[in-house]
């Protein structure tokens, strides 16, 4: 198991002004709340997630199995 970043760097640049822009909440989910603290708790299941691989709902990072 591995995970990265997107190797977009542009994508990985928008998203990382919108992490900032909005407090280190998910700037691709409308609640600021703990679980959405990136990493947020949907990627971090999908992490545990043997059979998961792609990226996670902003594309910041990828899974690899
Ligand atoms: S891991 Fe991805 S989807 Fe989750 S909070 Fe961070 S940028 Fe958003």
């Amino acid at each position: 198991m591995k995970v990265e970043f997107n190797k977009d760097e542009e994508i990985v640049k928008l998203i990382k002004e919108g992490l900032e822009r909005n407090d280190g909440f998910c700037p691709c989910k409308r609640l600021k709340v703990p679980e959405n603290k990136c990493m947020c708790k949907e990627f971090r299941e999908q992490i545990k997630d043997p059979n998961y691989e792609g990226y996670c709902h902003c594309m910041l990072y990828y899974k690899y199995k």
